[in-house]
């Protein structure tokens, strides 16, 4: 294939959010440029690739994405008339049977137990007679979550009560659910996983990630898992990509249980929690460690250019950057001052809870990265 300016490779993106404009900005290095479908007028990627600002099943829109070399997509949720329209006439990376089965958590279990991954306990809510017995069913505390279209701890609720259970199903609109069992674990991990259309699989970094309120607040790498745990972690994601024939990049969310010291120590077992079928939120810390980032990853995974594990060479971490609720801006000088901070941010405008950006910190040891991450979390969350 050839990489010069005159005939450049291009990609399709779905979606015009913050994980396309680095995708975009990730892409243009390799003479890739890209193309995004997305009908908000401010979307983040405007700035840094072609932005087709129209509805996602919109058919000059999908024409135009039909031109590219490839397309992969930035969320899960991309209608199916869309993927339909463009199925057959390029590369679909990950392809629609694979968002099919990430973007319904029933179905996402059932396959990931196929692949031989443990989930936690659960139940399918579809109407109200499946709620008798069903907390008990999974140990008498869980979560309820939309069975689609949830995010961010959006569309989820705890419970740990039958009428808590009645009632919470009741505020999420009666939709179809997914009731699942409370884990006890140590920490939550993730790992980055890509297929290319060669089979080849090739890992990111297994990070720690920490929570709040339901939406990602710090990574880390590396992770704190034993070497057995990271081994497993490995070894699930190659058994999930190769069992569901992925061809692109996906990332798993785990929870670790504890190990045999009772501390998660070595050996902690790990439970899936989610597959996002796309580069995630606890994958940026790849774009400063000094390694290849998960952007870089995704854009030769879709375009099946040569892909390495990538994995940072130093440790490094990250913390998100949310909207205040006074609408008010971080401390910009402090947050420059914290050593070995690479700041990245969206172009967003504010809204509370909104993820407006990010920061990466690198250092010479996990422990400075801890540091960092500290001073950060300080002046952005004081
Ligand atoms: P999710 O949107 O499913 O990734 O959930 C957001 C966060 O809520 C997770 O990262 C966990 O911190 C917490 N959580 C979700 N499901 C469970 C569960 N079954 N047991 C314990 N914590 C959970």
């Amino acid at each position: 294939m050839s990489r010069d300016a005159g005939t450049a490779l291009t990609l399709g993106i779905l979606g015009g959010g913050q994980l396309a404009q680095m995708l975009a900005l990730a892409a243009l290095p390799l003479g890739v440029r890209c193309v995004v479908l997305e009908p908000d007028p401010l979307a983040p990627a405007r700035l840094c690739a072609e932005h087709i600002c129209a509805p996602y099943t919109d058919p000059a829109g999908l024409e135009r994405l039909a031109q590219c070399s490839a397309v992969t997509l930035e969320f899960e949720n991309v209608p199916v008339a869309a993927t339909t329209l463009l199925e057959g006439r390029l590369p679909l990376r990950p392809a629609p049977a694979v968002l099919h089965l990430s973007r319904h958590r029933g179905r996402e279990k059932t396959a990931l137990e196929a692949a031989g991954a443990r989930v936690a306990a659960y139940r399918l809510i579809e109407t109200e007679s499946d709620l008798a017995g069903a907390l008990a069913a999974v140990g008498g505390q869980g979560f309820l979550k939309t069975a689609e279209l949830g995010y961010d701890g959006h569309g989820q609720a705890r419970v740990d009560t039958e009428a808590g259970l009645l009632a919470a199903w009741n505020k999420l609109g009666g939709v179809p659910c997914v009731l699942e069992g409370l884990v006890a674990f140590v920490r939550e991990v993730s790992l980055g996983v890509a297929r290319g259309p060669d089979g080849h699989v090739s890992f990111g970094p297994l990070t720690e990630n920490v929570h709040v309120n339901g939406i990602l607040r710090r990574s880390v790498y590396p992770a704190s898992s034993g070497p057995e745990t990271q081994a497993q972690a490995r070894s699930l994601a190659r058994a999930v990509v190769e069992a569901w024939e992925v061809v692109g990049l996906i990332t798993l969310e785990f929870f670790e249980l504890p190990g045999a010291d009772g501390k998660g120590g070595e050996g902690g077992e790990l439970i899936v929690n989610e597959v996002a079928p796309r580069v995630h939120n606890s994958g940026h810390l790849t774009q400063d460690g000094g390694g290849l980032s998960q952007f870089e990853a995704a854009v030769r995974c879709a375009l099946g250019l040569p892909l390495q594990d990538f994995l940072p060479i130093h440790p490094c971490g990250m913390v998100n950057i949310l909207g205040r609720e006074d609408g008010g801006e971080p401390d910009w000088a402090a947050l420059d001052s914290v050593p070995g901070t690479h700041l990245h941010l969206y172009h967003k405008a504010s809204r509370p809870g909104r993820k407006l950006g990010h920061v990466n910190v690198v250092a010479r040891t996990r422990e400075e990265v801890l540091d960092g991450l500290d001073a950060v979390e300080r002046i952005l969350y004081p």
